[in-house]
């Protein structure tokens, strides 16, 4: 891993200080001004809005690449002008069969344009024709208003804000770091407990806590997410009463390519389909409008699998043409033809998976939880901007202006809180048993909600 600790650019050297720094937890607790759970776009965006002189720590439990914001394929959505705020809003509210907050729809596409910006100016680049920027369409979108970078747009956006978060010296990035608990008082966070690399144990007290712990495809079989992503920042939450909200509103993806293997599902973005490919049936017969909000397409191809008495549907990308589809969609070529299918030549099979989810910890517009001192955003959190069902594209955006919105409030409240003192740290030790206890809490209380529907 590289440090983005100025001092250690080598792994050794950063795995050195490490674990001299973090090892010294047992005895004498860190005290940071601001610890990020996760190092996704939400996360990493977040800790770029902080000046420099607050001291800054990030965790994340696998290394940084394995967020699911570097495999986000289709794009990052833009109010491309005002002339198509009704249409963007309108998009963003049917999609979520109007359940959205109005207030945090609003504040994501009118902050977009100034998101954007901040990428560039981060470096992320975005296709651009004539120097003009190019945008591309996806499911239940009526236009097109989605930047993005060939198939990679997450990598694209997320490296180039790792490499920002790597030249602040006040910001540290701690990697095989858990989550395993929050240092909760009188509803005041004041720390969280981690699991560390060299499997100690460790509290680390800070000012401010922001949860950035991304979604829960980890809890499911099949799942486009990294299966790391389990929900445990909502088992701790529910453990200290925090607020959650829509805690059974999962988004299933459509389409995902077919594979009997076990392991993470690869997306077939929705992009694809904006751009112009068709779903077959076993007799290879179009069965549906494939711009249709995903949770309706999704209905739509499981009553078909189950017509056909099959576990998946053909998606043709053939009418591209093989030029178009290697330069607007690499990765998906790439990773089809190592699956054994030609997209450029034959109908690939896809089938729906667990994808993203709209439910989370309960947060206001400033991305505040209901315990003081704690805030949650990205997919962790709930600002109720995606309703029922999220928009496609619409989700890097949202992480990153909640994001934005949470750093600036602490700013702007930043108050510093005294350490709380005797913390035990025994309870945690058999740390397995505890992952497992969070997931079951997390899918009990999902099943829960389920039932009272
Ligand atoms: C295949 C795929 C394609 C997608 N395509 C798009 C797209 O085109 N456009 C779009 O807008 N969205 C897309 N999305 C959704 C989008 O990528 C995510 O919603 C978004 O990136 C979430 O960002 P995040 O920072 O909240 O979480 P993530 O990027 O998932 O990061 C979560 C972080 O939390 C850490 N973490 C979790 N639990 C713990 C713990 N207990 N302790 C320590 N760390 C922890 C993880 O290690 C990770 O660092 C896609 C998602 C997938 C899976």
């Amino acid at each position: 891993m590289d440090s983005n600790n100025g001092e250690f650019m080598l792994q050794g050297y950063l795995n050195y200080q490490y674990t001299r720094e973090v090892g010294m937890m047992e005895q004498t607790e860190q005290n940071q001004d601001i610890v990020i759970v996760g190092t996704g776009a939400a996360g990493l965006f977040c800790a770029l809005q902080f000046p420099e002189d607050r001291n800054i720590w990030m965790i994340t439990k696998e290394t940084v690449e394995e967020s699911d914001s570097f495999l986000a394929q289709g794009g990052i959505c833009v109010l491309k002008g005002m002339s198509d705020y009704e249409s963007y809003f309108e998009d963003t509210m049917r999609a979520g069969h109007y359940e959205n907050n109005t207030e945090s729809v609003e504040l994501m596409i009118k902050s977009s344009p100034d998101i954007i910006q901040s990428l560039i100016d981060y470096g992320v680049e975005f296709e651009m024709q004539n120097g003009k920027l190019q945008y591309t369409r996806e499911g239940a979108h009526s236009t097109s208003r989605i930047l993005y970078h060939e198939d990679l747009t997450g990598k694209e956006i997320s490296t180039k804000l790792w490499d920002r978060v790597k030249e602040r010296k006040n910001i540290t990035i701690l990697e095989h770091t858990m989550l395993l608990d929050l240092i909760c008082e009188d509803n005041t966070c004041h720390g969280v407990v981690v699991k560390q690399a060299d499997g100690k144990i460790a509290a680390i007290s800070a000012n401010y806590v922001l949860l950035a712990c991304g979604g829960i495809g980890g809890l499911f079989e099949h799942s486009t997410n990294f299966p790391h992503l389990t929900g445990d920042a909502l088992a701790i939450a529910l453990q200290h009463d925090i607020r959650l909200k829509d805690v059974n509103y999962i988004q299933i993806h459509p389409t995902t390519l077919y594979s009997t293997k076990p392991g993470r599902r690869f997306l077939i973005s929705e992009s694809v389909r904006g751009e112009g490919a068709k779903l077959y049936n076993k007799n290879m017969e179009r069965f549906v409008d494939e711009l249709l909000p995903r949770d309706l397409l999704t209905a739509e191809i499981r009553k078909q699998m189950e017509k056909d008495d099959s576990k998946f549907v053909w998606l043709s990308m053939v009418d591209m043409g093989e030029e178009e589809i290697k330069k607007r969609f690499p990765n998906i070529y790439k990773k089809c033809v190592e699956e054994g299918y030609d997209p450029a030549k034959e109908c690939i099979p896809v089938t729906p998976a667990q994808h993203y989810y709209m439910g989370g910890i309960w947060v206001d517009i400033h991305s505040k939880t209901s315990m003081n001192h704690l805030y949650a955003i990205g997919e962790t959190s709930c600002n109720g901007v995606h309703g029922a069902n999220r928009l496609a594209s619409n989700s890097l955006l949202e992480s990153l202006v909640f994001a934005r919105a949470a750093a600036e409030q602490i700013q702007e409240q930043y108050t510093a809180l005294s350490s709380v003192e005797g913390i035990s740290l025994e309870k945690y030790k058999d740390f397995d048993k505890l992952e497992a206890s969070y997931k079951k809490m997390v899918l009990a209380e999902i099943e829960r909600m389920e039932q009272h529907v």
